[in-house]
């Protein structure tokens, strides 16, 4: 690597965390100034470097078949949400909840609550566009009331027995693209079958802000690097929106992977962003790293 000096390094002003982990996260320490520890059901954010941070000021991560453990114990809903299933386990066993659940995702599960009230009255189905085992996904699943099923791609979609009425609807970091295509196949083959379809294209707004801004941004660039946790959904679909629009787009989930990186000659600007569970001081750090290894 030549003149490796001259490398511009910037982070994404646009990215960080966006406001449902941003209070997540605030919650978590303030509740953390005034105990010793405090119980999370599941990862609260969907990366690595900012579990461990918060691990390290007490922040325990207690698995959904350890729930037993947590009798009397107070407990963290992180803002992915949980399905009611969850509450009436943690009321069982008198523990104390604080629900850091994001208010979109709360409006999401009590919209599917309500319209699976109203598609059981019809003998219909909710069909949901996500991730199966995505902690969102499990929560709005158990709002569907046994009449959900969850499709990951068109594909899936096209496995179903469209013999009912059928609601449409997206985990809140899905992309639209996939949720169009899916929208538009199910709209086809139920209207021609006169069965009644709805869909509600619920994916998170504050992710589809950011795609304008990552496309320019990848563009800008030389080289991207792209931090985020590898379960972050919306991580991997920023991620391939950066690599759509820069071939030279890396994804790293730790500060370690920094050292391993091959930087070409030919690099002289590289950007660096992350998910919306990506935390603006990891990004600070990974650009702090790369200075190092660019500078020696
Ligand atoms: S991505 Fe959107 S829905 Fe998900 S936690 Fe953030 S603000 Fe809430």
């Amino acid at each position: 690597m030549t003149d490796t000096k001259k490398i511009f390094i910037e982070i994404d002003p646009n990215a960080g965390f966006c406001f449902g982990v941003t209070n997540s996260i605030k919650k978590t320490e303030e509740f953390l100034e005034k105990r010793e520890e405090i119980y999370v059901l599941g990862e609260l954010v969907h990366n690595e470097e900012e579990l461990k941070r918060l691990m390290k000021i007490g922040m325990k991560v207690i698995s959904h078949d350890e729930i037993d453990l947590l009798k009397g114990k107070e407990i963290i809903i992180r803002a992915h949400g949980e399905p009611p299933s969850t509450y009436k386990k943690l009321k069982q066993i008198n523990a104390k909840i604080y629900d850091l659940t994001c208010p979109i995702v709360l409006q999401l599960q009590k919209k599917i609550s309500i319209v699976a009230d109203e598609m059981i009255k019809t003998g219909g189905m909710i069909v949901i566009y996500g991730v199966k085992n995505h902690p969102e996904v499990i929560g709005l699943m158990g709002h569907t009331k046994g009449i959900g099923v969850v499709v990951e791609d068109l594909e899936q979609a096209k496995e179903l027995q469209l013999d009912r009425p059928v609601a449409l609807f997206s985990q809140t970091t899905k992309d639209k693209e996939g949720f169009d295509a899916i929208e538009n196949y199910l709209k086809y083959e139920l209207n021609s079958r006169h069965i009644p379809f709805e869909s509600y294209a619920t994916m998170c707004k504050i992710v589809d802000r950011r795609l304008p801004s990552i496309e320019s941004f990848s563009r800008k660039h030389d080289m991207i690097i792209f931090v985020s946790g590898k379960e972050s959904s919306n991580g991997q679909y920023l991620f391939r929106i950066a690599k759509n629009n820069n071939s030279n787009a890396i994804f790293i989930s730790f500060l370690d992977e920094i050292e391993q990186l091959e930087i070409s000659s030919q690099v002289e600007s590289i950007g660096i962003s992350g998910a919306t569970s990506t935390p603006q001081s990891l990004l600070e750090l990974v650009k702090e790293r790369l200075e190092k290894k660019i500078n020696g």
